[in-house]
């Protein structure tokens, strides 16, 4: 067999989530909640299972969720999209992105991928004949550096990806970040696909800015969401994409042919979910306690770090008590100290070694507690 993509490996958050169960290990790698979700929605879901909603639905999702999502938008982020024409409900941000990258590159064309990177990016362009171009997130805070940005495009540059706030560093983009963005793209042609999962969870009064409400950008980009992030039910794989109305027709002609719809009544049970504001809104501060315990527990460690800024990560830097590989501390201290964690040299094209690693801390107050505590044996 002659693989389409001879690089790829299973990914690390399979490796780590299977190490830290045979472990034992409180696992801190992959991200996904360990909480339950609101009863309101498991009941709502439960609901429309029993009243039959259980056939395939419309291509782009519900008209009902689309709806809500148009009116979620305007409230969060001031603008509205068509939900007829600019909505699709897909199952996941990884087909959102997915479908994205396939609908618009082409072979050849490359595309500028901000790294560290969120590792399902990279296999998406590369599928579609795409060259993904690294560009390095500065050292120290991840944030931008533009001119290198503005360095690395060319002729052949197609689109850009771009995922605030970030995942793993938790960087959340500033409103100079979007127009540096827009000054860069404007008239070019590139399109922007902007990967916003974490766009609730955000943290000491920073607001997540869409790259979808700057009205330059808005024509030229792919907006990709997670329900499964938002109300931390990652196992339903519902998420969608918001882009103007050519872009989400070349869009659709991808998802109908990737999964053609997605699952009927949890579609019908967000619909009625995201009637009440509240249930998103009051998301920031539910994972504000997490992330100040968090940290204030990191401080009791040997552990270096800056507090993150959003999404449900946390960076910590350990070159100063070891040299182990990132990799190495990661298999060791889900071996030892019994906490799984995830090395971010994998977010990095070249697998450069920082000697950084990273937490979940979308966890039970006493898991993060307990976590914590073996974390004080890191010397
Ligand atoms: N993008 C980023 C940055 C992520 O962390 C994740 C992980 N959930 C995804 C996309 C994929 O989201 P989903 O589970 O909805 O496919
Ligand atoms: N997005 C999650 C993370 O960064 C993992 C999702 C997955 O396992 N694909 O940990």
């Amino acid at each position: 067999l002659i693989s389409k993509l001879p690089h790829i490996e299973t990914t690390i958050f399979t490796i780590m989530s299977k190490m830290a169960t045979d472990e034992g290990a409180i696992n801190l790698s992959q991200g996904f909640p360990g909480f339950g979700s609101d009863p309101i929605l498991l009941e709502m879901v439960a609901k429309y299972t029993q009243a039959g909603y259980n056939q395939y639905s419309p291509m782009s999702g519900i008209p009902a969720l689309r709806n809500i999502l148009a009116k979620k938008t305007q409230l969060t982020q001031g603008y509205f999209p068509n939900p007829d024409q600019e909505v699709t409900i897909v199952s996941g941000a990884t087909e959102a992105i997915f479908c994205a990258v396939t609908s618009v590159v082409r072979s050849g064309d490359e595309v500028i991928v901000l790294e560290p990177a969120y590792d399902s990016y990279e296999p998406a362009i590369t599928l579609n004949g795409g060259v993904p171009v690294y560009v390095p997130l500065n050292q120290g805070d991840f944030s931008v550096d533009w001119e290198r940005v503005k360095t690395a495009i060319t002729s052949k540059t197609r689109a850009i990806m771009v995922n605030s706030p970030h995942n793993p560093s938790g960087y959340v983009w500033s409103v100079e970040d979007v127009n540096q963005l827009a000054e860069l793209v404007e008239n070019t042609g590139i399109y922007v696909i902007s990967d916003e999962v974490y766009e609730h969870i955000t943290f000491d009064n920073r607001q997540h800015i869409s790259i979808g409400s700057h009205p330059i950008l808005r024509d030229q980009t792919f907006v990709c969401g997670s329900f499964g992030k938002t109300f931390h039910v990652t196992g339903w794989k519902i998420g969608y994409c918001i882009a103007p109305e050519v872009l989400s027709g070349e869009f659709r002609k991808v998802h109908q042919y990737v999964t053609f719809s997605t699952v009927t009544p949890i579609q019908y049970a967000l619909a009625e979910y995201l009637e009440e504001p509240e249930r998103y809104l009051s998301i920031p501060d539910f994972y504000q306690k997490k992330r100040d315990l968090f940290a204030e527990g990191l401080a009791q460690t040997e552990l270096e770090f800056v507090p993150s800024t959003g999404s449900f990560f946390q960076l910590v830097s350990y070159g100063h008590l070891s040299q182990l590989p990132d990799r190495v501390l990661a298999e060791r201290m889900t071996k030892e100290l019994k906490v799984a964690c995830i090395p971010i040299s994998v977010f990095y094209s070249d697998r450069r070694d920082d000697k950084i690693i990273r937490f979940c801390f979308a966890k039970e107050e006493r898991e993060l507690m307990e976590a914590l505590n073996r974390l004080k044996g890191l010397k």
